[in-house]
């Protein structure tokens, strides 16, 4: 039985002719750009994370620069983030004018510490943004109430997740998501969101993604052109009433991952305390799983390393960054492995990969 590393596709098959009814709206009205599904897109997001605003826009990269941006970040300033995230992560700092400084995770759960973060703060320091990464929930009240620094929650990877306090996106001053296709939640094409429950910093953000007019016609700073479509944002509300039980699935497979006896052959992900993540990847650590994947592909299942080189030591930041040591993160990098994890993905699947996993690792 072939088992893919993920399947955003076979969810949506039940959604075909409302995904269809919502199109055909769009092409009726013939609004494009900010009209009445961005909107309602908008109302229901902030809804659905908890928050009062939400903010669509382009992706969850420009999401991030935004996001800093509209906290006021700029030149001079530093902004702490994870090196062991996906590249955009990082990325999304320095279009702002700050710079930023990587600091260590916890291999256990894949997000950074208070302590991580702590060790990265100087005293030009204006920002965090914390990961929760493969959907893990990131400690973002610690982090605030004990450093006093406003946080960037980064959900790409974990909208459907959930903490005690509350759900990412509504746990820290500013949360930024992406729909990329293959996230937990997914448009058809790129989209992003900024949620926030300050009214004055979701002002700014909306100034900010509309060329820095907060009228559209005078414009009092640069900013972007960054916006989620009206077809995205169709297609995203008619997927919206899904999530939680796309992402009930996601967990219950993670238990069925346990279950199975997973556990014996890797370490697998520890939530963070309080947490209930809706795994956006399941990512396990071995010893070697770059040969595992190789294994696991012969019989037709995917698996697959996705940050083996940390942010700090990718070509652009190593010249500045790439002697930090950061132990946590080496080891993360050298042995995570992502396997299979969808809103599909059956018990028998499941069984299968564990079954693979433990012939060729013993
Ligand atoms: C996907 C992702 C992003 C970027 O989102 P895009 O919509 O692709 O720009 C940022 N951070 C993390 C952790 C991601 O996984």
């Amino acid at each position: 039985m072939a088992v893919p590393l993920f399947d955003p596709s076979t969810p949506l098959e039940l959604l075909r002719p409302a995904l269809r009814a919502a199109i055909d709206d769009v092409l009726a009205t013939r609004r494009w750009i900010l009209g009445p599904q961005v909107a309602a897109f908008e109302e229901e997001w902030a809804a659905y994370t908890g928050t009062t605003h939400a903010v669509g826009v382009a992706n969850g990269t420009e999401a991030i620069t935004i996001a800093l941006r509209a906290l006021g970040v700029g030149p001079g300033d530093d902004v702490v983030v994870p090196s062991f995230t996906y590249f955009a992560s990082g990325e999304a700092i320095p279009p702002t004018g700050a710079r930023p400084v990587f600091c260590d995770i916890d291999p256990a759960t894949s997000c950074l510490t208070l302590e991580s973060v702590r060790a990265a703060v100087t005293p030009r320091t204006k920002a965090v943004v914390a990961v929760h990464l493969f959907g893990n929930v990131a400690p973002v009240r610690e982090i605030e109430e004990d450093l006093g620094l406003p946080v960037v929650e980064d959900v790409a990877q974990a909208a459907g997740s959930l903490a005690a306090e509350g759900r990412p996106g509504n746990l820290g001053a500013i949360g930024t998501f992406s729909f990329y296709p293959s996230k937990n939640l997914g448009a058809f094409g790129d989209g992003g969101a900024i949620t926030t429950s300050d009214a004055a910093l979701a002002e700014r953000v909306r100034t900010l993604r509309f060329h820095g007019a907060a009228d559209r016609v005078t414009h009092t700073e640069v900013g972007y052109n960054s916006r989620l479509d009206e077809l995205q944002a169709a297609i995203l509300r008619v997927q919206l009433p899904k999530l939680d039980g796309w992402a009930d699935h996601r967990r219950a497979a993670g238990t069925w991952y346990a279950a199975a006896g997973l556990g014996r052959h890797a370490t697998l992900p520890e939530p963070t305390h309080g947490s209930r993540p809706a795994w956006g990847l399941y990512v396990v650590r071995v010893p070697e799983p770059d040969a595992l994947a190789a294994r696991l592909a012969e019989r037709g299942i995917g698996a697959r390393g996705y940050y083996r080189v940390p942010i700090h030591r990718q070509p652009v930041f190593a010249a500045e960054h790439g002697d930090l040591r950061l132990p946590g993160t080496a080891e993360a990098a050298r042995t995570h492995l992502a396997i299979p994890m969808s809103a599909a993905i059956t018990r028998d699947q499941i069984e299968e990969v564990v079954e693979a996993i433990r012939d060729a690792v013993g």
